[in-house]
């Protein structure tokens, strides 16, 4: 065998490459630095998620004193640690929704298949057992792991893996580019996709379905912004057929659309709502399911006629990365991190309008600090997915890092960046842009 250029599986990447990955060795403020010394503009926060920037002293302090005073105490038959416990406290108090209670995890992923197993316990506890079936968008995603990974729609997280299907439903993707949608207003697309929603339910059984899951804006499948009413007319639906709403707020939560939580910005009104990355600025792993009254009460009135509730994980409610998360909330709302995305936001809608009617640009969108420009590969004659990558390879030769879905590029810098940065941000991405589409090829 020859020598491995790389001992990791490395998650999310093409296993077949023989190039060692980029390695990133440091980071302050909104830059990351690689094993070669060169510095990046973090464009993506890590994974949409180091909502405080790379170098918080205080998020360090609190997971030093932490570790110092107890580094692990779990969180099983009725024993937990005091951090655990305050940190739901402080969650309950912040939530946009009437909480009971909440429930920790160590990923996005975890989160998402504790909220589906939750609402199948909430309508097991209600005598209704057969209720199991989740629906999600075509275009969603939910994170990997078997439940996480069958409620996510895209296809290269389903390949291969034998991911459950039976179970798990597919709506439309609600993207208002959407090539059946062409055409249509604002309005009578959303109809559009709600014949198709009542369509699924009526065809699965509404009488078999458990939950409807979906982020608020759809990160992933290529920062999909849903038609203005879609999630008003969706509610209503799912209301009338006793299908729980699972909000997954793992990339919205905490501060990134200028709200605390889009389910309020938006006027959702989930049952249950997940929530992981910005909780701990990602210094350490957490997530939260925060799990709403209702279902709460039904968990409890399900759990006294077993005895113990039978999910939860080890590390559930870690008293260290729990320290890092109450410190998070602390400094999110002392500086009032949701206000000042919106003061910097425009700086990146100015950013990305300028690439409104581009040669080989589709669409462009954002809300808060996320952002995405849409390419158009066959206009400038490339391959679709091409150009996206191509645009991601000049970024980076220009010092800023990116992500692309397909031909998407999207953004999502810390939260902390500055308006100024914005600006450079975008004009490093604007020059790439043109590296790519201005050479002869
Ligand atoms: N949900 C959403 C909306 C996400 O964007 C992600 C990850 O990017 C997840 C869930 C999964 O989170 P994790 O990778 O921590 O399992």
């Amino acid at each position: 065998m020859p020598e491995a250029i790389s001992h990791m599986l490395e998650p999310h990447s093409a296993l077949y490459l023989d190039t060692r990955p980029h390695v990133i060795t440091e980071g302050s403020g909104i830059e990351v630095r690689d094993e070669d010394g060169q510095s990046f503009v973090d464009g993506v926060a890590g994974l949409w998620s180091v909502t405080l920037g790379y170098s918080e002293p205080r998020l360090v302090e609190a997971a030093t004193r932490q570790m110092n005073k107890l580094p692990f105490y779990g969180s099983f038959n009725h024993r937990t640690n005091d951090v655990a416990l305050a940190l739901a406290a402080d969650l309950v108090d912040i939530a946009p929704i009437p909480m009971g209670k909440v429930f920790f995890g160590n990923s996005g992923s975890d989160a998402n298949d504790s909220a589906i197993k939750f609402a199948r316990y909430y309508h097991w506890s209600q005598g209704r057992p057969e209720r199991r079936k989740i629906i999600s968008h075509s275009c969603g995603y939910h994170g990997t792991t078997l439940a996480a990974g069958s409620a996510t729609g895209l296809p290269h997280i389903h390949h291969g893996f034998g991911l459950d299907t039976g179970d798990f439903l597919s709506a439309h993707c609600p993207n208002p580019l959407h090539p059946s949608s062409r055409g249509m207003s604002e309005s009578e697309q959303v109809d559009w996709l709600m014949e198709d929603f009542e369509n699924l339910i009526e065809e699965a059984g509404p009488e078999t379905v458990a939950a409807f899951i979906s982020e608020p804006i759809l990160g992933a499948g290529g920062l999909i912004i849903p038609p203005a009413g879609y999630f008003a007319r969706l509610q209503e639906i799912l209301a009338r057929h006793d299908i729980l709403f699972i909000a997954d707020e793992v990339i919205t939560g905490y501060g990134r659309t200028g709200s605390m939580f889009a389910t309020t910005e938006f006027g959702l009104s989930p049952d249950i709502i997940t929530t992981a990355k910005g909780l701990s600025s990602s210094y350490l792993p957490i997530s939260a399911t925060l799990v709403g009254e209702r279902v709460s009460a039904a968990l409890a009135e399900g759990s006294k006629q077993i005895g113990t509730f039978g999910h939860g994980f080890t590390y559930s409610g870690h008293p260290v990365p729990a320290a890092v998360a109450r410190e998070t909330l602390a400094i999110v709302r002392e500086r009032d991190i949701p206000g000042h995305v919106r003061d910097v936001a425009p700086h990146l809608a100015r950013g990305l309008d300028k690439f409104r009617g581009s040669e080989a640009v589709r669409d462009v969108r954002g809300h808060g600090l996320l952002g995405g420009v849409e390419f158009d590969a066959a206009a400038v004659g490339r391959e679709p997915g091409q150009l996206g990558q191509a645009v991601l390879r000049a970024a980076k030769e220009r010092g800023l890092l990116l992500r692309a879905m397909g031909d998407t590029v999207v953004f999502a810098p810390p939260l902390i960046i500055t308006g100024e940065q914005i600006d450079d941000l975008m004009e490093r991405f604007t020059a790439a842009y043109h590296d790519v589409v201005d050479s002869p090829r």
